[in-house]
């Protein structure tokens, strides 16, 4: 017998919500040039507010007072200075934790419970990471005076909206280099109140600037001639095109895309701790993870244990209101996203892999795809090949350490990779091999600033945190 669960709502009025937000540009919240847009609740389609965007105008502004800004205040300040206005960041982040979460929630449909207890701690503790190096960069193994590149222009997804602000602006600032960040079209209210954080916080004006819009101005901004350095986060075939565009500008660029990662469980894996680690590696965050677990590839005498445990627990999975505190699964992004992945659900039918889809019920409004899992898939459908990013799991089987490794690599993409045994050897040995930037063993999805994560071939290159990720906003 399972315990039913009663409703543990969150309450909305937490989120502050105000009918309008604007375009923050030179220390200002300014009325954007652009169409106005209106970001909508995912879990119940209604309008959560209307959003004013940046024209070209505005980006121009923008990029020119973050350059006024880097030459006469934040490119000459020394670090132990900036460091004191990154904590003053982070710690406002925390304060204002429990409003940040709700909000994100609300834009984004993530289930609270990782709102709350990954996103914005995890934002928070970026700004933390990198004001402790801001003041130490000459330890950083990067020359005795490593210099700042200028004007950094940000584009990020809408996945982890204010998290990937959080990845951005931090090291950015830490390394003197000045900001114009646009967020995503779906979701760009807590980047918002980050600009808000960042007025309270006396940041000098034009230091961080943030421009809400589509992707045209998001073009805009990666190829204006006042940017120094370009940061990219999103799609492939987005990353692709402004690679293209920025060729031979000297721009500096670096590219975080997408992932179709493998999860290798060995048939000496504690089974129930794989089975944790496999629905953390693709239903968190509703598998809207570039570097989620999606490709589960088994051992093949383990195969149908693993599987029977599996369905099992994603039976157990509830899926519906992101603000209910108990909810595992939340709302799909945007209605675009979610035929994304009705479609390529519908190829995996097609192609002849087996699907097998939770029971648990589906809220009526908004927009929602119950956990699903594929089996019998094999390399060549289009389900172990692109990227869903959504919650299914395709399942694949292997016999040996090689083929598992043939298998895992067998893919355009390289973002990260999950193994799973009792072996210490073997987790080596397929850490050496496995072509991903990051490789976890007996657990998945782990973040921390002090960690860099990036891609291989097809998902992109430079890194981001840790020591390594300096050195994209350092002129070296
Ligand atoms: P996307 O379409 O590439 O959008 C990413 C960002 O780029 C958005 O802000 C978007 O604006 C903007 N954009 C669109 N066209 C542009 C252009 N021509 N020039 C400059 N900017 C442009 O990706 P998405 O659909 O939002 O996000 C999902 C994808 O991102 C997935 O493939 C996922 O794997 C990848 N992702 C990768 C990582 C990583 O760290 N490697 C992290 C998260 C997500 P709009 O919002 O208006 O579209
Ligand atoms: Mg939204």
């Amino acid at each position: 017998m399972t315990w039913e669960y009663d409703p543990a709502p969150e309450s909305r009025a937490i989120a502050n919500l105000k009918p309008t937000y604007r375009p923050f540009v030179d220390g200002e919240f300014v009325d954007g040039t652009g169409e106005p847009l209106k970001s909508v609740n995912p879990a119940t389609e209604e309008v959560l507010a209307e959003v004013g965007t940046a024209g070209p105008t505005d980006v121009d502004k923008a990029v020119k007072a973050a350059r006024r800004a880097y030459d006469k205040v934040w490119g000459r300040m020394p670090g132990s200075e900036r460091a004191k206005y990154i904590f003053r960041i982070a710690r406002m982040i925390a304060e204002r934790a429990r409003e940040l979460a709700v909000l994100e929630t609300l834009d984004n449909g993530k289930p609270i419970k990782e709102s709350r207890d990954t996103d914005v701690p995890t934002a928070s503790a970026h700004f933390f990471y990198h004001a402790g190096w801001a003041d130490k960069l000459e330890y950083a193994g990067y020359g005795p005076d490593p210099r700042p590149l200028g004007v950094a222009g940000q584009v990020i997804p809408w996945n982890f909206p204010l998290l990937m602000a959080a990845w951005k602006i931090a090291p950015a600032l830490a390394c003197g280099n000045t900001v114009v960040l646009k967020p995503a079209e779906t979701t760009p209210l807590t980047a918002l109140v980050l600009a808000e954080i960042i007025q309270q916080a006396e940041l000098p004006p034009g230091v961080v600037n943030i421009v809400p819009g589509a992707g045209d101005v998001g073009a805009e901004l990666v190829n204006h001639p006042g940017v120094a350095k370009v940061a990219f986060t999103g799609s492939t075939e987005v990353g692709k095109l402004i690679q293209g565009s920025l060729a031979g500008t000297g721009k500096k660029l670096t590219l975080e895309l997408g992932g179709k990662a493998a999860n290798i469980v060995f048939d000496d894996a504690p089974l129930d701790q794989a089975v944790e680690g496999i629905v953390n590696g693709i239903f968190f965050n509703q598998g809207h993870v570039c570097c989620a677990g999606s490709r589960l590839l088994v051992q093949e005498s383990i195969a149908d244990e693993l599987l029977d445990r599996l369905h099992e627990r994603v039976a157990t999975l509830r899926v519906g209101d992101p603000m209910d505190k108990n909810t595992d699964v939340g709302a799909i992004n945007s209605r675009d996203q979610l035929s994304k992945i009705r479609e390529l659900v519908t190829s995996g039918e097609q192609e002849g892999a087996q699907r097998w889809t939770s029971p648990c019920p589906l809220p009526e409004k908004g927009f929602f795809f119950a956990p699903t899992v594929f089996a019998n898939v094999t390399q060549s459908m289009r389900i172990a090949r692109e990227e869903i990013f959504g919650p299914v799991l395709s399942v694949l089987t292997f016999r040996t350490p090689d083929e598992a490794l043939a298998k895992a690599n067998n893919t355009p993409y390289g973002l990260s990779a999950g193994v799973w045994t009792e072996k210490g050897s073997r987790i080596l040995w397929m850490a050496d091999r496995l072509r991903a930037g990051v490789v976890w063993a007996n657990t998945f999805n782990r973040f921390d600033p002090a960690a860099p994560f990036g891609g291989y071939q097809e998902s992109g290159f430079g890194r981001e945190g840790g020591r390594t990720g300096l050195e994209a906003y350092l002129d070296v």
